[in-house]
């Protein structure tokens, strides 16, 4: 059965919280990775929402067309993008035993399509030993142009922000203005746990970046479980789940311009750049197993 948006609300206000420990795994783990095809779907959108090749999914279904029916169940792949290598910056991949195009693009935070355009691939098809090229993140597009106005107008406290720490709410809904409420309802007086949230495009826009009062008044943050931590880390939000989707190309491009900027406009340093979850004692799975964060690492470490 489907969570009900209502259920998905509630499980969000318990997890959206600094999105750290039990609630967010019992959360995920509670979740399958079935999907049912609604009205207008096609193989093709399911496959490309969920990060795998149109094939990997027929496969898993044993499908032999194209063809679904509304309210049918389909099973998306799990798949190992973290397992799956990543090229540095500029250098092609080179295709090895068990990579699929969609495991490839996934640890790429690309697209299928993206891919396979980038490389003149007609089929999903692929062979060891193959190089690809790899396409940049998503779009030219300026997504920060709010955050750098918003920015101009304040004290960055330059020296004291040490890292910078990557979450997923683990909730497919909700914006800034909604975790804002559900954090202070948990009795955090400062509000929105994190610095920065990138929309999804149900509750904000599709790689929207909205400023939290932490990033506004240059607060401590309350994304992590040690105090310590949250006082020199920055953290920025995605919403989605990252357990069950893959980040949009949107949300990803947001958070390259954004981590760019911090890196190199406000903080003028390479800042220790973490996945939640690789922190120590933090407990959590966060930011999900389909961010591509060793990708991240490759470019900001
Ligand atoms: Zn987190």
């Amino acid at each position: 059965m489907q969570p009900t948006r209502r259920q998905f609300t509630q499980k969000a206000l318990l997890a959206a919280a600094g999105c750290t420990t039990l609630a967010q795994q019992l959360f995920a783990q509670a979740t399958s990775t079935n999907y049912t095809v609604r009205n207008g779907d096609t193989l093709g959108h399911i496959a490309q929402r969920h990060g795998v090749s149109t094939a990997e999914l027929r496969r898993a279904n044993r499908l032999s067309g194209d063809l679904i029916g509304v309210g049918q169940k389909l099973n998306i792949p799990g798949q190992s993008a973290a397992t799956t290598a990543v090229a540095s910056a500029g250098n092609p991949y080179l295709v090895q035993s068990g990579d699929t195009l969609g495991a490839i693009a996934r640890a790429h935070g690309i697209s299928v399509g993206d891919l396979k355009r980038a490389n003149n691939l007609s089929s999903d098809v692929i062979r060891i030993g193959q190089t690809l090229h790899i396409p940049a993140i998503g779009s030219t597009a300026d997504l920060l142009s709010h955050v750098r106005v918003a920015t101009a107008k304040i004290a960055v406290r330059r020296n004291h922000w040490q890292r910078i720490v990557v979450h997923h709410s683990a909730i497919k809904y909700g914006n800034a203005k909604k975790y804002d409420a559900a954090h202070r309802r948990r009795g955090m007086q400062n509000g929105l746990a994190y610095h920065f949230l990138i929309g999804n495009g149900i509750d904000s826009g599709d790689g929207e970046i909205e400023i939290g009062p932490r990033w506004s008044k240059q607060l401590l943050g309350g994304h992590l479980k040690s105090y310590q931590l949250n006082l020199s880390a920055i953290g920025i939000c995605f919403v989605g789940n990252f357990e069950q989707t893959q980040p949009s190309r949107k949300q990803l491009a947001a958070f390259t311009q954004l981590m760019d900027w911090l890196q190199g406009d406000v903080l003028k340093r390479n800042t220790q750049f973490a996945g939640h979850k690789e922190l120590k004692g933090e407990q959590t799975i966060c930011p999900g197993k389909y961010f591509p964060l060793a990708a991240m690492h490759a470019r900001y470490d």
